[in-house]
């Protein structure tokens, strides 16, 4: 992994112009004012407009264009003639200033603490700053953390550097989990990839704006290897249950091993890393067993089927299917593709693309471009489209639309549909969604699917399924659909939080009773009669509209290492949260959900649990999870003192 701070000089004016064609202008400018500490850099004439942050260039017209470029060469030929390319840290008012610009507002001083530890200038200020050591040398404390993916990777990471023991138990043979186990042709990041990364771990030098689901892995390989988390990694070893001893204050973890044998654990603390969609959820559809075909779900793709000239049937348009579709009916001698429930389209012209090479070169070159370019996206995606997910009573909200916004969006979306489609009615009327926008999850598109589905070889099939026969699908206008293969692209049993898992707490309550199917935590990693354990990405915590969901692993994390310290510091033997403090934020929770679309609209979507509850979904602002994970409140627990244990 490249190092951020290892930069390549900056070589003569000319190469310098040449490259910025492929530059994001605004977020250079920032770098330079930075780099150079001259705030003059920061002209009023180009400050981005706030609502044209999202078009390309940030909204700047060709003068703007020129006038960025010109200062951009000017102020980087002065960095590398008269500095020797050393900047210094500019004040915290400069970062902020810098920040108002490529914000075009003025950033609130709430948000500055958080936008600094995004942007990392000062190296990881997010890092424990305490020891182990220095708190409780003498007291055992061990952790064991179930999952090495993202989530799993950050925990033991955090935990390491303040010196608490770690073991990583993972059922895979490898790291990275989600990008581990959906190897299906065309698996890659949908959100932006610089920014799609640790925020202590960053790196400049993605292959792709969205890369492959390959690099994705080797990313938290690396960064697993580095921070030395690799070597603590039970590797074919899956979790099957956890309980709790209150007199010893200790979980024992069982463990299935590869080969099929059981061993038990302990620890003080148990963090569950084990995700949201990773549990693939098959579809209800009678008669699945009798086709005698291949057949697979997306997250088991089965490689050895060849697909080349075979009928294809493909079930499902959610993301993961929208990103192999395209791939599947270039193989195929034909593809049905099965939708229930048209997806609304984000169309990203850059989703298939290498980064530019001339951005590569900045990124490369210019001291703290890489930084502000992440920066710039975080804050772009930050609150991102949650106005526009908001539902306002008085619009009145419909399944069509939930307020003005929502419907100025769709309106956006549907144009890009029409777009796509290229005069294609009978292909826009099926692609044309009943819901609002926002509502579940969105599929991003360059084009590339709806060129897929437009092939002659591909069907889009909107008429109900039947059921699965021996000869193929047949659908509810009793046609047969003949085919030699089945996809699932079905995805996941997401409400079904840590299953299969047996958790057993305080007393002997068991997770799954005490849920009932309703999984909650409070802030999604605490859940009450459970002392000592900690979910990552638990319930409530998804984000879909805004942020990124590493940045919320983060958060969570940074809690639980709060938490730890808490015990350490404190004399504490286990902590769990009270009751009645669980029960008043999931009800804040689940007023707010059903103020956003996904909570309003009816359609389909793995947002909802089988109560109808949105389990899943964070409703506020990514600042107001920040601001909640900070610090572990000890007022919000019950607590057990060690000399009470
Ligand atoms: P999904 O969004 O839950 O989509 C499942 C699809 O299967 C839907 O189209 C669903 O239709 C359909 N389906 C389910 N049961 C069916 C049935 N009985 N009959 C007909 N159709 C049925 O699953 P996913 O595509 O695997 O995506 C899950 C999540 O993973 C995404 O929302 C996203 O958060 C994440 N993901 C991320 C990326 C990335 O690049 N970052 C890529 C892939 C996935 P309905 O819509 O009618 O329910």
């Amino acid at each position: 992994m490249t190092d951020l701070f290892e930069l390549e000089p900056l070589p003569d004016d000319g190469q310098i112009r040449a490259a910025l064609a492929d530059a994001e202008l605004c977020a250079l400018v920032a770098a330079c004012a930075h780099a150079t500490g001259d705030l003059g850099l920061l002209r009023a004439s180009l400050r981005p407009d706030p609502l044209k942050l999202r078009e390309p260039q940030s909204g700047y017209t060709a003068e703007q264009q020129a006038e960025a470029c010109e200062l951009i060469v000017g102020a980087l030929g002065r960095l590398r003639d008269e500095r020797g390319g050393v900047p210094d840290r500019p004040s915290d008012d400069a970062i902020h200033q810098i920040m108002n610009f490529t914000a075009g507002v003025d950033v609130s001083d709430r948000y500055v603490p958080l936008l600094a530890e995004e942007l990392a200038i000062d190296g990881d200020t997010r890092a424990p700053q305490w020891h182990k050591d220095d708190l409780d040398a003498a007291r055992p404390m061990s952790v064991l953390v179930i999952g090495a993916g993202m989530s799993g990777i950050a925990a033991a990471h955090r935990l390491l550097e303040a010196g608490v023991a770690v073991t990583i138990v993972e059922k895979n043979d490898d790291v990275g989990g989600t990008w581990l186990e959906n190897s299906y042709p065309g698996c890659r990041v949908d959100v932006q990839n610089h920014m799609y990364s640790y925020s202590f771990a960053q790196k400049h030098d993605w292959p792709y704006y969205h890369s492959p689901r390959a690099v994705l892995q080797q990313y938290f390989r690396d960064c697993a290897e580095r921070f030395g988390v690799l070597p603590l990694v039970r590797f074919g070893a899956e979790v099957t249950g956890c309980a709790w001893n209150e007199t010893t204050q200790l979980w024992t973890v069982t463990v299935r091993n590869a080969d099929g044998t059981t061993g038990d654990l302990t620890a003080n603390v148990v963090v569950s890393a084990v995700g949201q969609l990773n549990r693939p959820k098959m579809p209800d559809i009678a008669g699945l067993d009798t086709f005698p075909g291949a057949s697979f779900h997306s997250a088991q793709w089965d490689h050895s089927v060849d697909l080349t000239g075979r009928g294809v049937a493909v079930i499902g348009t959610g993301a993961s299917a929208c990103q192999f579709i395209p791939v599947v009916a270039e193989h195929a001698g034909h593809l049905d593709v099965f939708q229930r429930t048209a997806p609304w389209f984000i169309p990203s012209e850059r989703y298939l693309q290498p980064v530019a090479a001339g951005c590569q070169w900045l990124l490369a070159r210019v001291p703290f471009y890489a930084q502000w370019d992440r920066l710039f996206m975080f804050w772009r995606g930050a609150e991102g489209m949650l106005p526009a997910a908001t539902v306002d009573p008085s619009y009145p909200p419909t399944e069509r639309a939930v307020s003005a916004t929502n419907e100025m969006f769709r309106a956006l979306l549907l144009a890009a549909v029409d777009a796509l489609t290229e005069g294609d009615d009978e292909l826009r009327a099926k692609l044309t969604p009943d819901y609002p926008p926002l509502s579940k999850r969105f599929v991003v598109d360059d084009g590339s699917l709806v060129r897929a589905l437009r092939r002659p070889n591909v069907s889009l099939l909107t008429d109900r399924i039947e059921r699965v026969e021996p000869g193929g699908v047949r659908t509810a206008d009793g046609v047969l659909h003949e085919v030699d293969v089945i996809i699932y692209g079905t995805g996941f049993a997401a409400s079904r939080f840590l299953t299969p898992m047996r958790v057993t707490g305080r007393g002997g309550v068991d997770l799954h009773e005490q849920w009932a199917g309703d999984a909650r935590a409070y802030l999604g990693i605490v859940i009450p009669n459970f002392p000592n354990f900690f979910c990552l990405y638990g319930p409530n915590t998804n984000i879909v509209v805004n942020g990124s969901i590493i940045y919320f692993s983060e958060c969570e994390v940074h809690y639980v290492a709060q938490a730890v310290r808490l015990l350490l510091e404190r004399g504490v033997g286990s902590l769990d949260p009270r009751q009645d403090v669980h029960d008043a934020y999931n009800e804040r929770i689940d007023a707010a959900n059903e103020l956003r679309t996904w909570g309003y609209s009816t359609v389909s979507a793995w947002y909802k649990n089988e109560f109808g509850r949105t389990a899943q979904n964070w409703p506020f602002s990514v600042l107001e999870y920040w601001e909640q994970t900070r610090q572990v409140n000890p007022d919000d627990f019950h607590i057990v003192s060690l000399d009470r244990a």
